[in-house]
Formats: structure tokens, sequence, C-alpha cells
């Protein structure tokens, strides 16, 4: 029996999965159902404690295998995955609630991290000067830093944990993951194969549990860098926190995605765009279109096709077939997303499609159909605020530049997209937005492994972001050798 079919679930520490000392756990439930799926423990600070030293040991060795040999192990697990694919795809549709499909494509983005990081032994090449003097050469060595803390949030259980430790440990670094409580069994899967793949024990290590587990590993001098991603406040918390502790930190925080469509746009494409971007994954991923600005000439025609895709939308249980939208998270979070469209109603904002209406929305799992608000203005909450959940807010604007203006009012600067077929108005765009991740004529600029991923303002802390070459920077650092031969 694998580890992920148990109740309770331990955490993997040295290779070996141990109960939490701490006698606290929390239930993790299918969120499609409501059903308590299995219990997670909310370890305390002697978890991390162990977890830390014994990556903190394993760093002394484990930095001397030779690259090319700790990338075989990745290929290997590139291969695992690939195998276990639709198992993969399963669980995390059965513990965050996002539709099979999506969450297919979900792994399919954490096997690319793998895939990128299978390179190592080209991306650790340094580089050299054969002469800065008379009889004197320099070059440039690359090396891991030590042990590597991941706090990762709940939406993307496979591929944020992906975009960190599989560079990390490629690289030369052991790593310690505190994932989600809220979708825990997917890592414990995760390091299952990692075993299978062939790492050594103690590399990749999980702490399971929440803040004890996040302040544990911001204190603990054994750790030497944290990668975070999760939203705005914890970011700030905790980049201030471990730079403090004087770690190397890279936080990725929470967004307020605008998407601007003008009048030369073509509507069929922006509309299914939109509502993908805006309600897939039930509107809980940080690059979820939040905010619209469309052009008034156009204003009525984007809305009328919006709203007749949107009444299209299948409503349920992800597993099941043609299923497009799925439960929020939690309880709780269905509440506060119907109290966001309360305070949206109140704001004066016009509510035209009401997702407290739909059918789903009335069952047993944490469902809320498509919610589409029209004359959203910046002084209004449902525009200033993320609310993670499929919730549209529309804004009218006169052009471009308007669109532009507004959109970089907001405090977050995660991502924006445009709907044009106008070159100019595309470099006006690219030029003048605030964001880290731009799309043209798409929904989500999605991260993806070989390039640098991360947004901009209060969506990210931090210098060195997620994956590509900034990824395999922030993992390592550098020696410089200077060479007089006499
Ligand atoms: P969250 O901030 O609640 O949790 C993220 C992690 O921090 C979890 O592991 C959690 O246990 C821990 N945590 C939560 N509160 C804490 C506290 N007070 N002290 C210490 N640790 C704490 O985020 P979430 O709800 O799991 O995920 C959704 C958020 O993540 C959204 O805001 C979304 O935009 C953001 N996100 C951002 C990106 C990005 O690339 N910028 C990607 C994915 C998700």
């Amino acid at each position: 029996m694998t580890q992920t079919a148990v109740k309770t679930l331990k955490n993997y520490i040295g290779g070996e999965w141990i109960e939490a000392t701490s006698e606290k756990q929390e239930p993790v439930y299918n969120p499609a159902t409501g059903e308590v799926i299995a219990y997670v423990p909310i370890s305390g600070e002697k978890d991390v404690e162990r977890a830390v030293s014994v990556a903190f040991e394993k760093f002394q060795t484990w930095k001397e295998v030779p690259v090319p040999k700790r990338a075989r192990i990745l290929f290997k697990y590139q291969q695992l995955l690939v195998d276990h694919w639709d198992e993969l795809a399963k669980l995390i549709t059965i513990e965050n609630g996002k539709n099979f499909t999506e969450a297919y494509g979900e792994v399919q983005r954490g096997i690319e991290n793998v895939e990128f990081a299978a390179g190592a032994p080209s991306l650790m090449i340094g580089e050299q000067l054969a002469s800065i003097a008379t009889d004197l050469e320099s070059g440039v060595y690359r090396y891991p830093i030590g042990v590597i803390g991941g706090i990762t949030p709940f939406n993307f259980p496979m591929m944020v944990p992906c975009w960190m430790f599989p560079l990390a440990i490629v690289t030369g670094n052991t790593f310690v993951l505190k994932p989600s409580e809220r979708t825990p069994l997917l890592a414990n899967r995760l390091a299952e194969l990692l075993e299978e793949a062939g790492l050594p024990k103690g590399v990749f290590n999980i702490v399971h549990g929440a803040h004890d587990v996040v302040n544990g590993l911001l204190d603990n001098k054994k750790v030497a860098a944290i990668s975070f991603v999760g939203s705005q406040p914890v970011a700030e918390y905790v980049y201030k926190r471990g730079t403090e502790n004087l770690k190397r930190v890279q936080a990725l925080a929470g967004a307020k995605n605008h998407s601007i469509v003008l009048a030369d746009a073509n509507l069929d494409n922006a509309t299914t765009q939109i509502l993908n971007a805006a309600f897939g994954s039930a509107g809980e991923r940080c690059m979820a279109a939040s905010v619209v600005a469309v052009e008034d000439s156009i204003a009525d025609e984007f809305i009328k096709l919006l709203v007749q895709k949107t009444n299209e939308i299948k409503i349920g249980n992800g597993l099941d077939e043609g299923i497009f939208l799925g439960p929020v998270i939690r309880e709780q979070h269905k509440e506060r997303t119907l109290q966001y469209i309360e305070t949206g109603v109140n704001e004066g904002a016009i509510l035209i499609r009401d997702g407290r209406r739909d059918e789903a929305a009335q069952r047993k799992g944490y469902f809320v159909g498509p919610t589409i608000f029209d004359k959203v203005t910046k002084d209004m909450k449902i525009w200033q605020d993320e609310i993670f959940a499929p919730v549209l807010s529309i804004a009218r604007v006169s052009n471009l530049d308007e669109a532009i203006e507004l959109a970089n009012q907001s405090r977050f600067a995660n991502g924006a997209c445009i709907f044009t077929n106008d070159g100019r108005s595309v470099r006006k765009f690219r030029e003048n937005i605030d964001a880290g991740m731009l799309g043209v004529n798409i929904g989500v600029p999605a991260p993806m492994a070989f390039f640098p991923f991360s947004g901009w303002k209060d969506s990210f802390y931090g210098d060195l972001h997620a994956n590509g070459k900034d990824g395999l920077q922030f993992y390592t650092r550098k020696k410089v050798i200077t060479t007089r031969w006499v």
C-alpha cells in the first residue's frame, strides 16, 4: 500500500516515512464532495529541526556527486512521472478540485520542469577568459548553496513544488518541502517516485504542517535559501523574516491579473480565452484573469458573447466527463467568495451573471458558479482584492491608454494580457504595462520551465524569479578563480 492511501499522512525525512512529533492534525477534504480523504499532520519545530539536520548532513556528500550522475536520476524520475501521469492527475483533481484535463496539464508542466533540470550538466557549465592580463586567466564555477526550504500553495500541488526541487537537487542542494496543508497528498507521491528513481535518502524531505513549519524553516540557520509561493501577506512575511535571518529568499505572491480587449480583437478568441482564464481551475490560478478592460465600442458585444459561452460551462466533480468548472478549495473559501459577490453588488457593480444561482452552488461540494460583474471601477474592493475564485470584473475603457493606466494602479503585477491584432498597440502595451508575465491573444501566459516566471510589485518579493536560468542562479553560487602560470 502506498503512503498516499493511508489516512494520516507522514513526514518524509531521510528516506523514511515518519510520524510527526506533534499530535495536531487537520482533515484534508475532497472539495468536490466535502469528504475527508486524509489527515495531515501539523508538524512542529522538532520535526523541522530533524528534517533540516538530515538534509544538512546529506548536503555534505550530495554536493560531491558528479552533476551528470545527479541528472541521470532526474531522467529516471521523468520517465516515472510519465508512467504515472493519469494517476497523478487524478490525485490532483481529488485533492484540489480542478478538472482532470487541467490536472493532466499541470502534470505536464511539472514534467517539463524535471526535463529542464535534467539538463544540469549543460546549465552548470561555467565561463573562462583565457587572458585577463599577461599570463593571467580567470574562470567561474557554479556550486550549490546548501539546504533549500520550499513552501508551496494549494492551487498547483504538483507544478509549484516542481518549480523548486528538481532544479535545486540536481544542482547539488538538498531540499525540505512544506506542501500546502490543504493539498498534501500529491507531495508524498512525488517523494515515493523520487525514491523509486534512485534519489539517495535525505536529499529530498517533506515536513507537513502550517505556520510552525514555515517559521522553523525561516529561522533555522542550516537553511540557506527559501523558495516560497503563496498569497501576498504570507509572501511579504516570509521574505522579511527569511532575509532578516540572512537567507536567500524568492517569494512569489498574489495577483490581480488584467486583460485588455481592444476594438479590433477577434472576439470569438478573446471570449473563449478569457472565459478559460477567469473560470478555469475555478479562478484559483495566480495567472487567472480577474479584471477585463474592454473598449467601450465593443463592450456590449463582448459581454453578450462571454455570457453566452459562460452559460454553457458544466460545473461539477472534475473527474466526471465534460466538467469544466470544479469547486473552490474549502467551504470557508466559498463563503469568502460569496461575501465578495455581495460586496460587489453593494459597491454598485452590475452583476450580469450570478454564480450563486447555479444549481451546483447548492450542492454539497464547495461550488460557486461563474460570476461576472460589469462596470467595475478601481475604487471597488472587487477590483482591488485577489478573490481567487470564479469571479470576473469587467471595466469599460475608452482606449488602450486608459486600460493600461487602470491596470497599473493595481498593487499587484503578476500577469497581463492584450487582445488585438494591431502591432503598435501590442508594443505600447508591452512597454508600459506593469507585469512580469504578458500575453498577446492568450488568456493565461503560463509559466514555462525554460523561462523565468514571476510578477512585479506586490506579486513578487526577491530578485531571481522561479524557473529557467533565474532558477539555476537562485539555487547556485559562484567561485571565480584567477590563475597565473609561472
Ligand atoms: P497561502 O499564502 O495561504 O499558503 C501558502 C503557503 O504558506 C502554505 O504552505 C501555507 O501553509 C503557508 N502559510 C499560510 N499562512 C501562513 C502564515 N500566516 N505564516 C506562515 N506560513 C503560512 O496561499 P494559498 O491559499 O495556499 O495559495 C493561493 C495563493 O497563492 C494566491 O494568493 C495565489 O495568487 C498565490 N500563488 C501565487 C503564484 C505565483 O507564481 N505568484 C503561484 C501560485 C499561487
